[in-house]
């Protein structure tokens, strides 16, 4: 008899302990999706809430068929590693250490990637930032914009619309008439003077 209910005991133990696993276990997977669901949403955040706008900022003025493709190694080629790991791999480099950083000559901004004219010397201002600000670009169609959700920050990254390559990010905190300011690395970009007449 006393073995009888020994048995019935550590059945009904071992079906308590089976049910507590399995609702362990149901609720890890629960826990899991809800996860899976917020990476979701996170990975959809919709980019035109999020972007800045601008007439110089719109992706639909883009050329494509002027569109300027290289491989990795054609780029490694043609730029210096510094230029590459901005450009192509979307570094940024040091604040306050760029060669364009206090540049005052007149003249034109054009991509380190592939001379698409960027921003004029008149467009630049001193942002004290530590990196070349302008407070407008060139044209529309020159610039290509892209939601950059890296480093727990919400920006919207500055792409040379040509070659795609990286130039910086584009913030609202810049001076009248746009209100903007695009934050870019003198590493992706070169400089060409005006001629004198
Ligand atoms: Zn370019």
């Amino acid at each position: 008899m006393k073995n009888i209910f020994v048995r019935i005991c550590f059945i009904m133990v071992f079906v308590y302990a089976l049910g507590s696993c399995t609702q362990a276990q149901q609720k890890a997977k629960k826990n899991n999706q809800e996860n899976n669901t917020q990476a979701k949403k996170e990975n959809t955040m919709d980019e035109n809430k999020w972007i800045i706008k601008d007439k110089t900022l719109d992706n639909s003025k883009i050329d494509s068929t002027s569109k300027v493709v290289k491989t990795e190694e054609e780029w490694k080629k043609q730029l210096t590693s510094e230029q590459f790991y901005i450009l192509r791999k979307k570094g940024t480099e040091y604040a306050f250490t760029g060669k364009f950083y206090k540049h005052k000559e007149k003249g034109m901004y054009v991509c380190a990637g592939c001379g698409n004219e960027l921003f004029t010397s008149e467009q630049k201002y001193d942002s004290g930032c530590g990196w070349p600000s302008f407070y407008d670009a060139v044209a529309a169609g020159k610039i290509k914009t892209s939601l950059d959700t890296s480093h727990g920050m919400v920006r919207t990254e500055i792409m040379c619309a040509r070659c795609d390559g990286h130039l910086g990010h584009v913030f609202e905190d810049g001076p009248n008439p746009t209100g903007l300011r695009y934050c870019v690395n003198s590493l992706s970009i070169d400089f060409k003077k005006k001629e004198e007449k």
